[in-house]
C-alpha cells in the first residue's frame, strides 16, 4: 500500500499570526478519520512556530525549498540541518516557481534532492509541463528529463522517503485543474519511469502527489484515480476548511 499524502504549500503567504491561526485551525479540526499524511509547507520563518504549534498533533512539517550546501558562505540560503532544527521532516524541491523564476536546473534540483534525502528528510521532487510544451506534443520528454535527471544517481535505501508531485505548470494557481484522465495519464507514465530507474516494485511504492489548483471539490475525483496518491496543494491549503476535506477526500 502506497502512503497516501496531502501537503500544503503556502508559498510566500502568511503573516505570523495568520500563519498560528492557520496551524491552530487545522489542529482543531483534524479528525482520526484522517487516513493520509498531512504536511504543511510555510515560509522558512515560521516553520518553528508552525511546528511548536502542531506539537502533539499528526500533521508534519516540510520546507518549500532546501540548499544543496551543507553551511557557509551561501548568502540567503537555508540548510537541511537548519530546516530539520526548525521542526521540518519533509521539503518540497523542483517546484516549477524555483525552476522558472529562480532558474533551478534538473541537475540543482538533484544535488537538493541528495542533500535532503540523505539528511533524512521526505523529499517532494517537482516536475511537469508547460502548456506550450503539452501542446507542442513534448509531456514525455519534459517529464523524462525531469524526473530521470532529478533522481540521478540515488541510492535505493533512501527510497521510502521519495516522493514525486507533478504539477503541470498550467494548472498551478490558475483554476484550470488537470482532468482525472490527464493526471491519472501523466502519474502512470512518470510511474513507469521510476520502474525503469528503480524496478517495478519499488515504483509501486512511491507516492506520486497531483498538484495544480487541486481543491476541496476536485481532491475526491482526483485521488481516486489509480496513480494518485494524493496532493501538493497551493491556494487551497491555506484555508483550513478546505484542506482538512482535501485530506478527507480519499
Ligand atoms: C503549487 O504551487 O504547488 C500548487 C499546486 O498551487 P495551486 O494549488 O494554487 O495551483
Amino acid at each position: 500500500m502506497r502512503k497516501k499524502i496531502v501537503a500544503g504549500n503556502w508559498k510566500m503567504n502568511t503573516t505570523l499570526t495568520e500563519a498560528k491561526n492557520l496551524t491552530s485551525e487545522l489542529k482543531q479540526l483534524f479528525s482520526n478519520d484522517i487516513k493520509c499524511e498531512m504536511v504543511v509547507c510555510p515560509p522558512f520563518t515560521w516553520l518553528t512556530t508552525v511546528s511548536e504549534n502542531l506539537n502533539n498533533s499528526p500533521i508534519k512539517i516540510g520546507s518549500q525549498n532546501i540548499s544543496h550546501q551543507e553551511k557557509g558562505a551561501f548568502t540567503g540560503e537555508t540548510s537541511v540541518a537548519m530546516i530539520k532544527e526548525a521542526g521540518a521532516t519533509y521539503a518540497i524541491i523542483g517546484h516549477s516557481e524555483r525552476r522558472s523564476l529562480y532558474g533551478e536546473t534538473n541537475e540543482v534540483i538533484h544535488q537538493k534532492l541528495i542533500a535532503g534525502l540523505s539528511q533524512q528528510l521526505n523529499v517532494i521532487l517537482c516536475c511537469g509541463e508547460t502548456l506550450e510544451e503539452r501542446n507542442a506534443g513534448k509531456l514525455e520528454e519534459i517529464l523524462t528529463a525531469q524526473i530521470q535527471l532529478g533522481i540521478g544517481e540515488m541510492s535505493l535505501e533512501y527510497l521510502p522517503q521519495l516522493v514525486i508531485a507533478y504539477e503541470p505548470v498550467w494548472a498551478i494557481g490558475t483554476g484550470l485543474t488537470a482532468s482525472p484522465e490527464q493526471a491519472q495519464e501523466a502519474h502512470y507514465f512518470i510511474r513507469k519511469l521510476l520502474s525503469g530507474i528503480f524496478g517495478e516494485t519499488a515504483a509501486n511504492n512511491i507516492s506520486i502527489l497531483y498538484g495544480g489548483s487541486c481543491n476541496a471539490s476536485n481532491a475526491g475525483v482526483l485521488f481516486s484515480q489509480s496513480d494518485i496518491d494524493g496532493g501538493l496543494i497551493g491556494g487551497a491549503s491555506l484555508k483550513a476548511q478546505d484542506f482538512i476535506t482535501i485530506a478527507k477526500s480519499f
